[in-house]
């Protein structure tokens, strides 16, 4: 059986001309740590949502990425998490929106999925359910980032929210996208070796957000979706399009309705639907063959792939 996994760090205008080495290097670590991780899970008999998990627990202790204790700040000046978990072999699913001090989001909604009787829990609910459970808390120190805080403070005052990571990286509601930007939302895609799928991913959302916003990660079919019988998949890049799109299930269903192949599908969403809509990003995606897909429509997506064939791959660039 194939054994498959892959992961992303996020979509953008990530190009070789505003990434020097030091940065490369960087990314490729937190990448490389999360594959790692993740893979032995599979490699040692493991199921693909404890796979997901663990891959997706690194990137959210590691504050180069835009989820955990690298989530961005909120117009409050607050860090609100949202995360996603899907498993395909019986579509049981759990998210969290809008948490704050929570370590890893993406094990709240992991046990969202297990024992909380729903499937959707958000602000002051999620926490007292994750007091109730014992999820690991940590204080807003943990979270405090002082690049992040500074984008927060250049834009505070104003009605832009921005997309992670750049300064000059301004949008209001449903903005055309700045030829400078990038996301850093994590998420995890998995095959294991009985066949089953899962899917996750967790994010801080959007520097300066307000109201509560609320992306397409934690959305079930919009940023996260799995389904033994056609795929997983994990998205990235500006939500207000994602939601609209419904991403991740619209995939499924040219897979399960239309019978097209995983690439083909994700080609179909990602570089004609979204595009045509004016929505940019990405995703990862796997399907119970084994096979996968990076498919995205900006310069680049920090992205990494592990199977049971010895192949590996870390990436960032468009054409790689
Ligand atoms: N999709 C995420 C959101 O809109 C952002 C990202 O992917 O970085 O909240």
């Amino acid at each position: 059986m194939p054994i498959t996994l892959v992961i992303h760090g996020g979509a953008g205008n990530i190009t070789p001309a505003i990434m020097n080495k030091e940065q490369e290097a960087q990314y490729h670590a937190g990448l490389e740590e999360a594959l790692q991780k993740g893979y032995s899970v599979l490699a040692g008999g493991g199921a693909a949502i404890d796979a997901v998990v663990a891959a997706i627990s690194v990137m959210e202790d590691n504050p180069l990425f835009n989820a955990g204790r690298g989530a961005v700040f909120t117009k409050k000046g607050l860090n609100e998490m949202d995360a996603a978990i899907m498993d395909g072999s019986n579509l049981a699913a759990g998210a969290i929106a809008g948490v704050r001090n929570i370590k890893n989001p993406i094990k709240l909604a992991r046990e969202v999925m297990l024992h909380s009787g729903h499937v959707f829990l958000s602000g002051k609910g999620a926490s007292e359910f994750a007091l109730k459970q014992g999820i690991e808390m940590a204080p807003d120190e943990y979270f405090f980032n002082k690049s992040r805080y500074d984008q927060w403070v250049e834009i505070r005052d104003s009605d832009f929210y921005q997309l992670d990571h750049k300064e000059d990286n301004l949008k209001g509601p449903l903005p055309k996208t700045n030829p400078d930007y990038k996301y850093g939302t994590v998420g995890a895609a998995a095959c294991d070796a009985q066949g089953n799928l899962a899917a996750g991913t967790s994010t801080g959302g959007m520097t300066n957000k307000r109201y509560g916003r609320i992306g397409d990660s934690p959305v079930i079919g919009a940023g996260t979706y799995a389904n033994n019988a056609t795929c997983a998949i994990s998205c990235t890049g500006h939500g207000e399009y994602f939601l609209r799109a419904v991403v991740a299930h619209d995939i499924s269903c040219l897979m399960e309705y239309k019978g097209m192949t995983l690439q083909q599908a994700c080609d179909k969403v990602i570089k004609d639907k979204l595009v045509k809509m004016g929505g940019e990003g990405g995703l990862i995606a796997v399907d119970a063959q084994g096979n996968y897909d990076f498919c995205f429509n900006s310069a680049g997506m920090y992205r990494a792939m592990k199977n049971n064939e010895g192949k590996e791959i870390v990436a960032y660039y468009g054409n790689e």
